[in-house]
């Protein structure tokens, strides 16, 4: 397994107490996969992942990367988020080089060798269709193009997992789509492990080979999806598809509050075999 993750929980404490973020819970992510957590707003997605990043310490359970404790963050690691996060002082390029740059990155692929760290920036910026911005400076950029930037950024360190967290929420329908399109494309291509949080339910199951729903704060797993949609049929086309909007009509009445119990032609039609429910109220 990838990444194994058992009786993570979470629970901050502050001037008004103790707030309950995440009920203890398991997830196994094997190689290659794409799991996207759905949840109301509140619900511990975003702890989840700041957990798995070893930003954030569990408050109990533990996460394990290819075998060993996750205890910090680390190279293995690649970031995305839905705030614009370059350095606004750095051109594109130099941002997407940035973590090659990192002492503790010296070790990994590409670093220490200028040609082939400047031909690695190069192949993902030509990737992502930003070689021609390659100088300038993020606020020369669309917002777009800055999570383009981002999203090379996070790759150039070729991460055993990439962790995304909302990063097309503040993006327009349109460029949204695209985004969606070129990280279908990058999945095809690498098939990196990936964690994405949204509370966009087409944009769930669109990219991931799984879907985990989360209940309310403090949140819990109330289904695990399987999505099993052929990956190369895969593009915004697919959101019109029958199966498609039957299987988000199940996400969504999940998320409502009330779940449907999968009949058989649910599960023929769906792919529903692996669904775990664990109802919900
Ligand atoms: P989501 O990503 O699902 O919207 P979050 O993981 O951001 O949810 O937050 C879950 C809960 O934990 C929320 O109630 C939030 O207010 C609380 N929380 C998140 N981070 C902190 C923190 N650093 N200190 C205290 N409470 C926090």
């Amino acid at each position: 397994m990838k990444l194994s993750l058992r009786g993570v929980g979470k629970s901050y404490s502050g001037r008004r107490g103790e707030t309950n973020a995440l009920s203890p819970l398991d997830m196994d992510v094997r190689a290659g996969e794409f799991i996207s957590m759905v949840g109301p707003s509140g619900c511990g997605k975003s702890t989840l992942l700041h957990i798995v990043a070893g930003l954030e310490p569990p408050s109990a359970g533990t996460v394990d990367l290819d075998g060993e404790r996750v205890r910090g963050p680390g190279a293995e690691l690649g970031l995305m988020f839905q705030q614009q996060t370059l350095f606004p002082w750095l051109s594109v390029r130099e941002n997407v080089r940035f973590p090659l740059t990192l002492a503790h990155r010296r070790s990994r692929v590409g670093a220490g060798d200028p040609d082939r760290q400047a031909a690695q920036v190069e192949g993902l910026l030509r990737l992502v269709g930003l070689w021609d911005f390659r100088d300038s400076y993020p606020a020369e950029l669309s917002g777009g193009m800055q999570q383009r930037a981002a999203l090379a950024r996070a790759l150039v360190g070729q991460p055993e997992v990439l962790l995304m967290d909302e990063p097309f929420g503040a993006l327009d329908a349109q460029t949204r789509e695209e985004m969606q399109e070129l990280l279908l494309h990058l999945i095809q291509r690498h098939r990196i492990t990936t964690l994405f949080v949204t509370h966009d339910v087409d944009e769930a199951l669109l990219l991931s080979d799984r879907v985990v729903v989360f209940s309310e704060r403090p949140g819990r797993v109330l289904a695990t999806l399987d999505v099993t949609f052929a990956r190369a049929a895969r593009s915004s086309e697919l959101k019109l598809d029958e199966a498609f909007l039957h299987q988000k009509r199940a996400i969504l009445a999940l998320l409502r509050g009330r779940p449907r119990t999968a009949t058989q032609r649910d599960r023929l039609l769906l792919g529903l075999t692996n669904t775990r429910s664990e109802g919900g109220s």
